[in-house]
């Protein structure tokens, strides 16, 4: 049986010999009485690595954006953000249901927000308003298929939101994706965010976790409603264990997972009847479209027959590349979408 290639996503990442070994030998504590002392280590490195004061491990990023929003905002306030941002696609109607804060939205094509179309939305509270809460960004941006911010477009957004008196959460899931593509430290892209998320557990492969960074007082209060949403954990060391071998080690093979999805997007951008820009492939994420009449449910069970995992996001075929996938099994990859898409071409000819 040949491995089977998961490109659905970097989540699907699995822990690492040097993690579990980390894991297992993890001295730990009770968490929530702020005892465990490798959490407390990862929580320091992390605030270091980003330059805030301080820092929380969370369960999920979902959590760790959710408990930023709850913070930041008060019930009724707006938040604007991009229309295909993971705070309103993918975390459950969060903003409502959390934080009783109702969305602004931008359209954007590439997810990259600017400060002139978040401008028009900004509303300071009036009499029939609590107005602007918060204003969130996502870099890289996931449904956008893993673009960047320019440094000085979210550095513009941050600097005139602050001149208001507004704050800025930063969705940084894949930030050292990001870092990566820049070639900068991260710090420098998370400089001027309030707060900023990011996942241990997806391009750099921890089993769990996320990270939320900020002030002093901002993380003092972000612990508080992390125990309020259920997410106080006690010997968590064990998980924050992977998660500092996952900072130290890991953002270093993250270019490799860029040159693989850009191998992969021309790959596939010579095919008949696939369509994809390669340019557009900053990172490790890209979606394309197929000319077939196959919807991507079909397409992935085409296939998972074959070996290969790949989904439908937004509508859209979705690859994602990680470490768990090497330059061979993208090119396997792709061999494997050719012949679906040719054996759905031939069967549409003979049905004729
Ligand atoms: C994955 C992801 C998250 C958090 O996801 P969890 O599965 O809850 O850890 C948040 N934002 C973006 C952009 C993501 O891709």
């Amino acid at each position: 049986m040949p491995k089977i290639i998961d490109l659905r996503s970097d989540t699907v990442t699995r822990p690492t010999p040097e993690m579990r070994r980390a894991m297992a030998e993890a001295e730990v504590g009770d968490d929530v009485y702020g005892e465990d002392p490798t959490v407390n280590r990862l929580e320091a490195t992390a605030a270091r690595m980003m330059s805030k004061q301080a820092a929380l491990f969370v369960p999920s990023g979902t959590m760790g954006n959710q408990i930023a929003i709850h913070v930041h905002t008060r019930p009724g306030q707006e938040i604007i953000c991009d229309e295909r941002s993971h705070i309103i696609l993918y975390e459950m109607g969060g903003p409502a249901a959390n934080s009783a804060c109702v969305t602004r939205t931008v359209s954007t094509a590439d997810g990259i927000l600017s400060w002139e179309e978040i401008r028009k939305r900004v509303r300071m509270p009036g009499d029939h308003y609590r107005g602007t809460g918060l204003i969130s960004l996502e870099n890289t941006h996931n449904v956008a298929g893993g673009r960047v911010y320019p440094l000085d477009v979210a550095e513009e957004i941050c600097d005139r939101a602050h001149e208001l008196g507004i704050k800025v959460h930063l969705d940084g899931a894949r930030i050292f994706n990001a870092a990566t593509f820049w070639g900068k430290p991260v710090e420098q892209l998370v400089a001027k965010f309030d707060s900023v998320m990011f996942c241990l557990s997806k391009g750099l492969g921890a089993p769990v976790g996320s990270m939320l960074a900020g002030s002093r007082a901002f993380i003092d209060e972000a612990r508080l409603v992390r125990k309020g949403f259920g997410g106080g954990m006690r010997q968590a060391g064990v998980l924050a264990a992977a998660g500092l071998v996952a900072l130290e080690k890991s953002p270093a093979g993250l270019a490799a997972d860029h040159g693989n999805a850009r191998f992969l997007a021309e790959a596939l951008a010579e095919m008949p009847g696939v369509s994809i820009r390669p340019n557009d492939v900053l990172t490790n994420i890209l979606f394309f479209d197929v000319s077939e009449a196959l919807t991507c449910a079909d397409l992935s069970a085409r296939l998972r027959e074959k070996g290969v995992l790949a989904n439908g996001v937004a509508g859209r075929m979705r690859m994602v590349t990680h470490y768990d996938v090497n330059r061979e099994d993208c090119e396997r990859a792709a061999g494997v979408l050719r012949q679906v898409l040719e054996e759905a071409r031939s069967a549409v000819g003979a049905g004729r």
